[in-house]
């Protein structure tokens, strides 16, 4: 009974990795008619956006360029109060999804009636190998914990975050820099006292680029929603500073512990709150080191928690009940692609035939040092869809943060609504050429 091969079984499109870039692909794919898999080695779909915690949409398009994906998962997840939008003029933020409900809701948007004639999903299901025959994928094989799953099909996506699927077809990545973005490890606090909270937070801080406090009856149910910051750097005035400071000085928390501090209200919640911290080194080269850093993430997460207990108005009663299932990796590996876009294109908002989004989010990188993060606002720029286009295997895609370009480029176009734009415009395309 263990260790079974399965026959061979065929697609249209297989798509590997459910995450953010790879349910829109698969949505508007099984759309547009075409047979297609969506694997995915978690329990549930979403990626960074569910199990990475990562709860924020930032503000990207310029244009509602293939951004049907994102308007149906904003529609779909009102329905399940797990969405508000954030409607602040100067805000950097669409809005934001509450990550847990977030399975349910994609799980809905994936399996209604016109998709799912076109869908099959595996969960817990990884790709472990690759046949190629004449400079195309010709089969992918698949294992879960039982069967070995040989798949046919005429087009693949890669939409695995670390371009895993990529890497075992033999193509060649992007290698242009050292430099590293910083991971966080993500969590959430409930029994939060919200309301208190955010009257706590407003006193001590007017500044609406960094805290916005959000109160709208009709997305929201009347909840309150807010998100503030601080950080290490000395770019802007951090409201928060001096009470991270004192809390180091107390020996609550570590100076370390000061580089990144940012949180969210969760919606569709009276008393959760996201943090985006603590970031972790991800040592690409040093497994070893990755796995201390997960560890260390974990010690810093509890010293977080006593110290929001103590120094904030609100979080006297606060309970640590998640920490990201998937951790925040930013950066990874970059696919070679026909046209590897560059931060000369971004800049100078370089014109494309074939575009999938037009943006202006700006040149975002986290930096390990102080005073060493980017954040470059930049004028509206195209991707072209020859940047989702694997070099090496005529029949092979990429999408969502290992889009083929270089460090600085990736940084800006590497966020959720972004990604999901890159699946569509995909999935689009693949249907076109099928048609
Ligand atoms: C800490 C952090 C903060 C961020 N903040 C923001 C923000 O505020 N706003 C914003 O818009 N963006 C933000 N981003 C960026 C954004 O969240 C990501 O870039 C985006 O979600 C990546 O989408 P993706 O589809 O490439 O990857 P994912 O969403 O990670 O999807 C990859 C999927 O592939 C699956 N997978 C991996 N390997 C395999 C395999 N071998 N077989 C099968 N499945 C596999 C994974 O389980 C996962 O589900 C942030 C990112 C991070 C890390």
């Amino acid at each position: 009974m263990y260790n079974l091969t399965m026959n061979n079984i065929n697609y249209d499109l297989v798509i590997v990795g459910g995450g953010t870039s790879g349910c829109a692909a698969a949505y508007n794919a099984a759309k547009s008619g075409i047979k297609t898999l969506l694997v995915e080695k978690n329990n549930f779909l979403g990626g960074l956006m569910s199990g990475g915690l990562v709860v924020p949409v930032m503000k990207s398009a310029v244009e509602d360029i293939n951004t049907d994906f994102y308007f149906e998962l904003v529609e779909c997840a009102k329905k399940y109060d797990a969405q508000i939008t954030y409607k602040f003029k100067n805000t950097k933020n669409d809005g934001w999804f509450n990550p847990e409900v977030l399975k349910i809701v994609l799980d809905d948007l994936l399996t209604k009636d016109n998709i799912k004639k076109n869908l099959d999903i595996l969960f817990e299901t990884e790709v472990t190998d690759v046949e190629i025959e004449y400079n195309k994928i010709k089969t992918i094989i698949l294992k879960n914990d039982i069967l070995s799953i040989p798949v046919v099909s005429t087009y693949f996506v890669d939409a695995t975050g670390s371009g895993i699927l990529s890497s075992l077809a033999g193509c060649k990545f992007i290698d242009d820099t050292i430099q590293n973005q910083q991971s966080s490890l993500r969590f959430i606090l409930s029994n939060v006292d919200v309301k208190t909270f955010a009257k706590f937070i407003k006193k001590i801080d007017n500044d609406e680029d960094i805290t916005n406090i959000y109160r709208d009856d009709i997305d929201t149910k009347g909840l309150i929603n807010f998100t503030t910051a601080s950080t290490w750097d000395t770019n802007k005035k951090w409201a928060l500073d001096e009470i991270l400071k004192q809390a180091v000085k107390d020996g609550v928390l570590t100076d370390s512990d000061r580089s990144y501090f940012q949180i969210f209200s969760v919606a569709g919640s009276s008393n959760q709150v996201a943090f985006n911290c603590p970031r972790i080194d991800t040592y690409k080269n040093n497994p070893y080191k990755y796995s201390e850093e997960l560890i260390n993430a974990r010690k810093a997460i509890w010293r977080l928690l006593n110290f929001v207990k103590n120094y904030f108005k609100g979080f006297e009663n606060a309970e640590l009940t998640n920490i990201a299932s998937q951790t925040g990796i930013r950066e990874s590996r970059r696919v070679k692609t026909k046209y590897i876009y560059t931060k000369d294109d971004l800049i100078s908002g370089k014109k494309f035939d074939n575009i999938v989004l037009k943006s202006n989010y700006s040149i975002d990188i986290h930096s390990k040092n102080k005073n060493s993060s980017v954040l470059q606002k930049t004028v509206n720029y195209e991707l072209p869809i020859e940047s989702l286009m694997s070099i090496d295997r005529e029949n092979l895609f990429v999408i969502g943060k290992i889009v083929g370009a270089d460090f600085e480029a990736h940084s800006a176009l590497r966020v959720q609504k972004s990604c999901m734009q890159m699946g569509e415009a995909v999935a689009k395309y693949i249907a076109k050429i099928n048609s």
